[in-house]
């Protein structure tokens, strides 16, 4: 459900009140929130309202760490799957270890322990090689030039972009293509 002023306001407010009346669902995150959550207030159009949790557990939402909707510990392991997921499918956007903290309801310093204790990397080097993976398909498929498939995979400065690319593949994104197009001739 789309939610109404009055549950806007309460979310806004962290209204205890309102409690046990509705949650709501952060469709970017699929994490699901009591309305006295002190989480940051979602974008009014990723929020959606439901009475009853379980249809949003049904669509793969998870319950939020901070406020715990459902009175359950939800295990790290599936936390870390959920913040996992999560950066799929944002990498191009300007994301950073305060920023995934925030949008997944914790403390960078407790999601970046319990990202390398459960992947074994650090959600740096899980983000970086994300965007890397993608810059590397873009420039095999594409013709886009090299400024504009740094900002495709969320690194806005190009030369940032191909200093980060040269570290991870050990050449240039420009050496890297010529090599592709030369193979395929
Ligand atoms: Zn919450």
């Amino acid at each position: 459900m789309v939610p109404t002023k009055e549950q806007l306001q309460a979310i806004e407010s962290c209204d205890p009140q309102y409690d046990n009346q509705f949650y709501y669902g952060v469709k970017s995150t699929k994490i699901f929130c009591k309305p006295s959550c002190k989480s940051r207030m979602p974008r009014i159009e990723n929020i959606e309202i439901v009475e009853d949790v379980r249809e949003l557990i049904k669509r793969g939402y998870r319950p939020c760490k901070r406020c715990r909707p459902t009175d359950e510990k939800l295990p790290d392991v599936e936390w870390i799957e959920q913040v996992n997921n999560y950066i799929d499918t944002h990498y191009q956007e300007k994301l950073t270890l305060f920023s995934i903290a925030e949008d997944m309801h914790s403390s960078p310093y407790h999601l970046h322990r319990k990202f390398k204790e459960i992947k074994g990397n650090t959600i740096h080097a899980f983000l970086k090689e994300r965007r890397m993976q993608e810059a590397i398909t873009l420039l095999q498929t594409t013709q886009l030039d090299i400024a504009t498939i740094g900002q495709k995979v969320g690194i806005e400065n190009s030369s940032q972009f191909v200093r980060d690319f040269k570290k991870f593949c050990g050449q240039t994104p420009l050496q890297y293509r010529k090599e592709v197009k030369d193979e395929n001739y």
